[in-house]
């Protein structure tokens, strides 16, 4: 467990060491493993105690043992190698560069965005800089390190929390308690933003009384990526405002809203003094990781009112290079405030925000919607262009969860996509797995050296478990006479099942208790046993999610039992890397669909483990059969303790019947082939799918991208476009009550299979002209309840001579139920989708659509 630490002073190093501190300072260390060698080898026991930490290592070092330092020429040789490769790597032109070089002939020479702002509530880089709370902020984290790795010019905007992430121990009979250790900045690898004259840089939002709430702006690099993070301890501001960055997910519904402008607004305001003073590209595009951060959309509108645009050309602007993403279809996840405390605040914001538009951002204008609140998702789907969930499934449960906000539109329709999450590999994969090379070479490995290799990773596991469990057990009063028991717990031997993530009911972190005995009799199975090891934390606040810990630890601590299962407490990245690097098999089993990715799995995934889960999240997406297990879900089953029991029994079942079995079968050389096959074939699988670097291209070429591409098409000749797209939206929008099908005309009124359907449509544009609109033909086959099911859509082409006429045809192709009908949508070559302005005309029901069974 880390110190605390408090008023650390930060380290003066000798002069030849001084390349030290920018070797520390550049968080590319924690996932550089010839760096860490380097820190390590100055003080080995210094850096253990230190929990791997550069700058407490060095703070605790004495003055003889640095000038004995100073004076080792081997060592000062390789710490220059070491400042000189980060050099390069800082430097040198990786693939973003090259992916955005002049191309001879190419058209979209810089397509690319030239910087792209990324705000996230939390982010974890290191166990050492501890600001997430769980996979939101390790996402965040990886997405900045294979950001900086591709040579993608992102900027990180988030909150420095003054304590952290909290840590977790027991009480003696098994409830949670937390630590709040406060990190003094000075004691971090962070450097203060300042203004070239030494002043620290200040920003500051305004609150609902009128007054300021300032920051200061730290600065943390990761890599090539720089991150800004705001912090609210200054003598300037009252002292209850100093608390507002106090700790995460912490407090209150106003702290939380004072958080969320800090970050938002005070975000883009840290960009612009930053780029201001190093000179860095400003962003075109702004991403927002979660809702939380949405507030950044209602300040770059701010910042285009105040340069004299009028309020929605500014939208325009804004929401053009806006890409945000939904994390969760869990309802307690989204965030949502009273409408009366937004508009207390948004009362006062200078730069005249008008409060009727702010209001509507955020309310839930939708059937089931509360009118007394204020919802940041809604917002940030509203101030974003492009918005994206995080798996194939999530997106799916995204479109039918926020359908609607675009009433008329079928679900798949919807204008949100999914970008799968990914794990940024140098971080979480163990070095023997990265030494054997990339996924697909660690694969073709030989089976002894990869099955040794496992042995190793699982061995390492046992040994840190003990350590922790020891630690443990006398923090909740043991004495080490009592422990002699804790030399025997796990057996390097033994299959290894990982279990760790947050506490959440919908993760279920108890089904595995569902059957005590069947579990008991897994773990002490004479010839075929297991062994689990699990950890998790509750949130603070959360007596629920304490309570199942407690009834895990009670079970785990059970002396039949307690050499095979074990609850390690204080479950954070640094741990995390023990065990998705040393479990056989990692479970996981979350009430399908609440889980929107899960990345825990991918991290096993790369390092030959193999995954035994539920279908939900990103292995709904990839499981094929042969790369790990699926516990099969009882979604239908409506009573929960029922549908517990079903999917817990069938977790049973497949580790006795199929998991077991399999790892045991070893052949003449100690090597469960059959094992190590599959240990392949999910390495060559998984391998190029689960990684960040794979993600963040995605972003890139999918969202970054075409989101620089809208906001230039906008911003050209000094916002000409979007005063433009701004006029015709209104005018579209106030003239849309009047657009009508009056008559739909369909020849082959039998239809066949190959025949064509020739449709000819009569529309009352009112105001409109035919180039504001585009009248479509929509057809498919009908599902049960005589929906389009994936339905296709022509555009019919408008009759010149007769004005309201349009027509087109479709050849009937596919066998079994269709159905067909024409409706009118608003059409413009800067709307990035169909359903941008929500508005839609079908005709008349019950002529809406017409339906046949196609043989
Ligand atoms: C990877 C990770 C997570 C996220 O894992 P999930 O599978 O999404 O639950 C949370 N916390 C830590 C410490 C992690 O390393």
């Amino acid at each position: 467990m880390r110190a605390i630490r408090r008023f650390t002073v930060r380290v003066t190093l000798p002069q030849p060491l001084a390349p030290l501190h920018d070797l520390m300072l550049n968080l590319r260390w924690s996932w550089h493993q010839p760096t860490v060698e380097l820190f390590k080898s100055i003080d080995p026991a210094g850096w253990a105690a230190s929990g791997g930490d550069p700058v407490a290592m060095l703070s605790s070092m004495r003055p003889a043992q640095l000038s004995a330092l100073a004076d080792n020429g081997d060592f000062l040789r390789r710490l220059d190698e070491a400042v000189a490769d980060l050099q390069v790597y800082r430097n040198e032109p990786r693939w973003y560069q090259s992916a955005n070089a002049p191309k001879e002939g190419a058209a979209d020479i810089g397509a690319m965005p030239r910087a792209i702002a990324y705000f996230s509530p939390e982010y974890g880089i290191t166990a050492v800089l501890p600001q997430y709370s769980g996979g939101l902020g390790i996402l965040a984290g990886d997405h900045l390190k294979s950001a900086s790795d591709l040579g993608v010019p992102i900027i990180g905007v988030g909150l420095l929390y003054r304590h952290g992430y909290f840590t977790q121990s027991l009480s003696a009979d098994g409830w949670q308690a937390e630590r709040y250790p406060a990190d003094d900045p000075n004691g971090l690898p962070l450097t203060l933003l300042r203004h070239p004259d030494g002043d620290p840089v200040r920003v500051s939002v305004a609150l609902a009384d009128g007054s300021q709430l300032t920051a200061q702006v730290w600065l943390a690099l990761v890599g090539r990526v720089p991150l800004l993070l705001l912090d609210s301890y200054l003598e300037e501001n009252e002292p209850a405002l100093q608390e507002v960055t106090d700790r995460l997910y912490g407090g209150g519904t106003e702290h939380r809203l004072r958080q969320e402008l800090l970050l938002g607004i005070g975000g883009v305001r840290a960009v612009r003094a930053f780029c201001g003073i190093t000179g860095h590209p400003e962003p075109e595009v702004f991403h927002t990781n979660e809702g939380h951060a949405g507030f950044l959309g209602l300040e770059r509108i701010r910042e285009y009112l105040a340069a004299g645009l009028s309020f929605d050309e500014a939208l325009e602007l804004s929401r053009a290079g806006t890409v945000f993403t939904t994390h969760t279809p869990v309802p307690a996840g989204i965030d949502r405030f009273p409408r009366e405390l937004i508009e207390r605040y948004f009362v006062h914001v200078d730069g005249g925000l008008p409060l009727d538009r702010v209001l509507a951002l955020g309310a839930e204008t939708y059937p089931g919607g509360d009118p007394h609140v204020f919802n940041m998702a809604v917002m940030g789907m509203r101030l974003a262009q492009r918005v994206n969930g995080v798996s194939v499934l999530h997106g799916q449960v995204s479109r039918e969860m926020f359908a609607g906000l675009w009433p008329g539109f079928d679900t798949a329709e919807v204008p949100i996509g999914s970008i799968t999450n990914g794990v940024h590999a140098p971080t979480w994969v163990a070095g023997e797995v990265s030494d054997l090379g990339d996924a697909e070479r660690a694969a073709s490995a030989d089976a002894s050296l990869l099955w040794g290799i496992r042995r190793q990773l699982r061995a390492r596991l046992v040994t840190e478990t003990r350590r922790r469990l020891r630690e443990s057990w006398r923090q909740r009063g043991a004495s080490g006479a009592e422990l002699t028991w804790i030399d025997d717990v796990l057996d390097e031997n033994v299959l290894t099942i990982g279990f760790a993530r947050r506490v959440p009911s919908y993760k279920r972190l108890t089904l595995m208790l569902n059957d005590p005995q069947r579990l008991a009799g897994l773990l002490l199975d004479p010839d075929r046993p297991i062994q689990i090891v699990i950890a998790g934390k509750a949130h603070p606040a959360d007596e629920g999610g304490k309570r199942l810990i407690q009834q895990m630890v009670r079970f785990a601590d059970a002396e039949a039992v307690r050499r095979r299962i074990v609850f390690l407490p204080d479950y954070d990245m640094a741990l995390a890397r023990f065990l998705v690097q040393g479990a056989d098999v990692w479970l996981n089993n979350p009430l399908r669909p609440l889980e929107a990715c899960g990345t825990s799995g991918m991290k096993v995934a790369l390092n030959g483990g193999l995954n035994l889960s539920v279908r939900d999240g990103w292995w709904d997406e990839w499981y094929d059969g042969g790369n790990g297990w699926e516990i099969p879900t009882a979604d239908g089953v409506e009573d929960p303790a029922r549908r517990d029991e079903l999917e817990a029994s069938a977790l049973y079942e497949l580790i006795a019947k199929s998991v077991a079995p399999l790892f045991y079968d070893a052949g003449a050389d100690s090597v469960p082939h059959g094992w190590v096959q599959m240990v392949r074939h999910n390495l060559r699988t998984l391998g190029p799918l689960v990684q960040a670097d794979r993600m963040v291209g995605d972003y890139v070429n999918r969202l970054y991208t075409p989101a620089a591409r809208s906001s230039r098409a906008l911003a050209a000749d000094g916002g000409s476009a979007a005063r433009s797209l701004a006029v015709w939206k209104a005018r579209v929008r106030q003239a849309w009550p009047a657009v009508r099908i009056e008559h739909v005309e369909a020849d082959g009124a039998e239809p066949s299979l190959g025949a064509v359907l020739d449709v000819r449509v009569m529309a009352s544009l009112g105001d409109l002209s035919p180039h504001d609109v585009r009248v479509e033909l929509v057809y498919g086959r009908l599902g049960d309840d005589d929906e389009l099911t994936e339905p296709s859509c022509v555009t019919l082409a408008a009759d010149e001579s007769s004005p309201g006429r349009f027509s087109g045809s479709v050849e009937l192709g596919q066998p079994g139920p269709f159905g067909y009908t024409v409706r009118v949508l608003p059409s413009h070559p800067l709307l990035a989708s169909r359903a941008d302005l929500g508005l839609v005309t079908y005709p008349d029901a019950p002529a809406g659509m017409s339906t046949g069974d196609l043989r």
